[in-house]
């Protein structure tokens, strides 16, 4: 087999598996898309959810103190019914009302730290609604991965070992740049030329419609053991059975 048809043979195969895995290859990005959104849904629910813990654990040392405040100013207070002077009974109402602000600070920092746990719970359970969502959107995209691959994944896999040994005549180096173009150009490594005007030998490049100078289509023709490339954007040419068969015919 000529190396151009060699080539062909490749580019067509390569083309079929492109096309194969192009759908798979989407169905598992729109997976992983789904699957980023919800490992940072999972971690702002956790950090929100430490929150909300060290909020309730600063409300709950509050209400210690409250009530320690509390104790103290019964305490007090009985003292205060059977004291014995005044002085006494003074210094002790003195504790009491200044026991009495400290408590009435406690109250409103616990308060607060309340509300605010009240909240960050409703931030919660907000968020934790979303995650169950975000869950059922990455369960569903996980099943289209998985139809995808049981649909063609075995196909997928023939037509690769079919395209690499179509590949194995061909020498490494042509293969590499086929490769590269081939990554250039999106898969699009080879290029048809197509006749514009046969008796002015006008042709031009598939790929990028430039017009061939007549060396190229020539060596097309004639040389089909050797790659002829587009001048301008490096694709590989090649020509149709039936374009060729007709300048053979007309020759
Ligand atoms: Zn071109």
């Amino acid at each position: 087999m000529p190396l151009q048809d060699q080539l062909y043979n490749y580019f067509e195969l390569d083309q079929r598996v492109r096309a194969m895995r192009s759908r798979l290859d989407a169905a598992t990005r729109r997976k992983d898309a789904q699957q980023r959104k919800l490992d940072q849904l999972k971690q702002a629910a956790a950090e929100l959810d430490q929150q909300l813990k060290t909020a309730k654990a600063h409300a709950s040392t509050l209400q210690s103190e409250a009530d320690a405040i509390d104790e103290r100013i019964n305490t007090q207070r009985d003292k205060m019914n059977s004291a014995t002077s005044n002085k006494e009974y003074s210094a002790l109402l003195v504790e009491v009302n200044t026991l009495k602000a400290d408590k009435s600070k406690v109250d409103d920092a616990q308060l607060e730290s309340l509300t605010k746990a009240d909240i960050l719970d409703a931030e919660a359970k907000a968020l934790g609604e979303k995650v169950e969502a975000q869950s059922k959107l990455v369960a569903n995209a996980t099943k289209e991965v998985d139809e995808a691959q049981s649909e063609v994944g075995d196909k997928l896999k023939e037509l690769e070992v079919e395209r690499d040994a179509a590949g194995e005549p061909i020498s490494d180096d042509i293969r590499k740049t086929f490769d590269r173009l081939s990554h250039t150009y999106d898969g699009e490594a080879m290029a048809e030329i197509s006749e514009q005007d046969r008796r002015r030998m006008e042709y031009t490049c598939g790929g990028c419609y430039t017009l061939l100078p007549v060396e190229s289509v020539n060596a097309l023709i004639t040389k089909p053991d050797q790659i002829t490339a587009c001048g301008t954007c490096n694709r590989i040419l090649y020509v149709s059975s039936e374009l060729r068969e007709s300048l053979a015919a007309s020759k």
